[in-house]
């Protein structure tokens, strides 16, 4: 186990597997055009798994994938057999705007995968429309049930709550949780790159949102969650039993035990979503560097990582958007559709 200066592990990994997205939601592509990862940059199957052996070797035992839209990228479920098939993986999940699962579900839980969180913004396709450019919010709907019938459980639902677009649907989308067996999670509305038009106005934050709960559903417990310290989402349950989740990064950061690290699409490693630089792991993967070689490259880094990007954005006066658009095309892995989420 490899610990950093304040002695957090490295334990989880995000392995973004494209940057190509086919949404376009305001809070994280709101622009026109973008500047794409080029493709032959892209990071093979063969060395996105090695890489994550890698990581497994020094103690990373959970890898989510993600993207972009993680379903984007060709035949996902070969790659899901290839890492499932490493005996030291705890946890293999796989975050998505759940547009194609209906169609990969079946596929992707045969081969392997364990569990999906889809997000889940709006219960209204013209709000989906307006908001997000995607007219597919009956094909979303279509692929969490064909998660939940495939076993790819329990489904998470992650909701980005945002004043003034979908803070009427907050109570809404937890009755359709509740309705359908599904863990909701609120997530604060974040200024990460690629949110250029955010605002802390329109951050719904997690008081309020415990408040709103508790009016319409009665008490709301808070549950410790010992098997997980690190999780990003505290969790509740309501007085019928229904759990729900608040990832709360803007007004109640959780650097203090943040194990998760991601790598691009291109091979780029961020040991946190707000670091301004990342580690190049594919140039050491394409020159022949042997895994050992790669292990102590991230071991000397992890070693050093001091980030606590949310904690500190937190402090920052008169908060805004953390990049605008010219800083976002200078150098697109600053975007959150590039690094994952
Ligand atoms: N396309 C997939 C999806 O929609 O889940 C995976 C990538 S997406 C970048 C991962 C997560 O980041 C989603 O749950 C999304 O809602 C969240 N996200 C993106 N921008 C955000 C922002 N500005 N604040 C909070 N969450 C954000």
């Amino acid at each position: 186990m490899v610990n950093d200066v304040f002695g957090r592990p490295l334990g989880s990994l995000r392995l973004s597997v494209t940057d190509r997205c086919n949404m376009r939601c305001g809070y994280c592509m709101p622009e026109e055009s973008y500047t794409w990862l080029p493709k032959a940059s892209l990071l093979s199957f063969e060395e996105l798994d090695r890489l994550a052996g890698i990581f497994l070797g020094l103690g990373a035992a959970k890898i989510r994938l993600t993207g972009g839209e993680p379903l984007l990228r060709h035949d996902l479920p070969t790659l899901v057999r290839m890492l499932a098939a490493r005996p030291s993986l705890g946890d293999l999940a796989l975050t998505t705007n759940g547009i194609l699962l209906e169609q990969h579900a079946a596929a992707l839980k045969e081969a392997g995968l364990r569990r999906v969180t889809v997000s889940l913004d709006t219960l209204r396709p013209d709000r989906m429309l307006a908001f997000a450019r995607s007219n597919r919010h009956g094909d979303v709907l279509k692929g969490i049930a064909a998660a939940g019938r495939a076993g790819l459980g329990p489904v998470k639902l992650n909701s980005v709550i945002i004043r003034g677009f979908n803070d009427d649907e907050v109570l809404d989308l937890l009755s359709f949780g509740r309705e359908h067996g599904h863990e909701l999670r609120y997530i604060e509305y974040m200024d990460v790159g690629g949110a250029t038009r955010w605002r802390k106005e329109e951050v719904v934050p997690r008081a309020e949102l415990l408040g709103r709960v508790a009016a319409r559903f009665g008490t709301v417990e808070p549950l410790p969650d010992p098997g997980s310290p690190s999780a990003p989402a505290e969790r509740f349950r309501l007085p019928d039993g229904t759990v729900f989740g608040i990832i709360a990064s803007v007004t109640a950061p959780f650097c203090s035990s943040c194990d998760r690290s991601r790598v691009t699409a291109d091979g780029t490693w961020f040991s946190c979503l707000y670091a301004e630089q990342g580690m190049d792991l594919r140039e050491p993967l394409r020159l022949g560097r042997s895994d050992a070689e790669i292990a102590d490259l991230l071991t000397q880094a992890w070693q050093r990582r001091s980030d606590r990007g949310a904690e500190l954005r937190l402090g920052t006066p008169d908060r805004g958007a953390l990049y605008q658009i010219a800083g976002l095309r200078a150098d697109p892995r600053r975007e959150m559709h590039t690094r994952g989420g």
